[in-house]
């Protein structure tokens, strides 16, 4: 059994002839960029590509697999070159009859069921070419829909104001699912903002596995957030294994932002243009009642949890990690530096030390990335949209 880093949620910004596949992502986050960066530099051993039921992905899909980049695992999941693996998979948002919007990653085995379910899907999706997420379905629909074409499905970033089911739809996730489909769901996302302690503060998700992905919308924020799976090998059939604890299989560890960093840690008001700071929950601003919030993760989780005690009995840790654009004074091409000295972003973080870090780069940034480790670095909580930030 070995340990692989995994981060089950990276978008598709165009497809490799320049069709623009989801808006406000990188141009060059095309399928195959993302396998060869992931490949090549950012040290992550599985990525779940989150736009791959347009029809102008499936063609590049299928355009790798005729050269020969691309293959089918024989445990699903796709290898890329020697050893990169990608699992094809959908973000989708559902709505529910009570006005609410939220959204769910779906994950298939092989290019096959992805490709039945995209062609079922469209029935309920305005324009599945580009923009594909907004679907006319209900959470509990959308999972139907997942499980008869074999695939997994996943409450993305599940705490988050907008677009999520604790954000904005139900305190409880019974309201939206059967119990029967509650008990097959076997993960939820956390999203930048929360952390397993936080989230560990609802008994409902006693029996699920957290995960942190990186929801990366460019090649550089891959990896932001991944999860060390323990399993035999990289495959579709091995995570479901390792969600369910199976024959050993499990999750060691997450590593994601702390969660002050991500972009709604905390109540932001719209009119003030700023974070409310002071004793969660805060749920208006101070200056004026009348003034639209954004309740931030923190001060939502205040109000539906139902233990006060976080609850972390036979999860795994939750480590800290500080990508290296987060850095003050770290641009492009000390990012560059650092990689292709150390081989790996994950290298940089987390293995080299502070002597072999202070030769390559600054030592005021060697020293950061220790402290970053150490969870040391003193950080203004993000909120409503903007990133928290490492203070210089
Ligand atoms: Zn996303
Ligand atoms: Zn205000």
């Amino acid at each position: 059994m070995k340990d692989y880093f995994v981060d089950l949620h990276v978008h598709i910004g165009r497809s490799s002839n320049g069709n623009e596949i989801k808006r406000a992502t990188a141009k060059n986050l095309t399928f195959e960029n993302i396998a060869f960066e992931s490949y090549t530099r950012k040290g992550i051993d599985v990525i779940g590509v989150v736009d791959c039921i347009s029809p102008y992905v499936i063609e590049d899909i299928e355009r790798l697999i005729e050269k020969g980049e691309l293959r089918e695992k024989k445990g699903g999941g796709m290898e890329y070159r020697k050893g990169q693996v990608l699992i094809l998979g959908a973000e989708l948002e559902t709505h529910e009859k009570r006005g609410c919007s939220a959204h769910s990653l779906c994950f298939f085995p092989s290019l096959k069921t992805l490709k039945d379910f995209a062609k079922d899907i469209t029935k309920h999706i305005k324009n599945i070419y580009n923009c594909s997420s907004i679907c006319r379905l209900t959470g509990q629909q959308l999972f139907d829909m997942v499980e008869y074409y074999g695939g997994t499905y996943i409450p993305a970033h599940i705490f988050t104001p907008h677009k999520s089911f604790y954000g904005n739809c139900c305190d409880s996730l019974l309201e939206i699912f059967n119990e029967k489909s509650f008990e097959k769901i076997p993960a939820i996302e956390l999203g930048l903002s929360a952390d397993s302690m936080m989230a560990s503060q609802l008994s409902e998700l006693d029996g699920k596995v957290f995960l942190s992905n990186s929801d990366a919308h460019s090649l550089i924020k891959m990896g932001r957030e991944y999860n060390v799976f323990q399993m035999e090998e990289p495959s579709f059939e091995e995570i479901l294994k390792a969600f369910k604890g199976i024959d050993g299989r499990s999750i060691k560890a997450n590593y994601g932002l702390d969660p002050k960093l991500g972009k709604y840690h905390r109540s932001y008001c719209l009119i003030c243009d700023r974070v409310i700071e002071g004793q969660a929950p805060v749920l208006k601003c101070p200056v004026s009642e009348k003034h639209q919030v954004v309740v931030g993760v923190r001060d939502r989780l205040m109000l539906i949890k139902d233990r006060d005690n976080p609850r972390m009995n036979g999860r795994p840790p939750y480590r800290y990690q500080v990508p290296l654009e987060f850095l003050p004074k770290v641009g492009p091409k000390t990012i560059d530096k650092l990689i292709n000295h150390f081989g790996s972003e994950m290298n940089v973080l987390h293995q080299a030390t502070f002597e072999e870090l202070a030769a390559v780069a600054k030592e005021e940034i060697a020293r950061n990335i220790i402290l970053s480790r150490e969870g040391k670095l003193s950080i203004e909580a993000g909120g409503g949209g903007v990133y928290g930030k490492v203070e210089a």
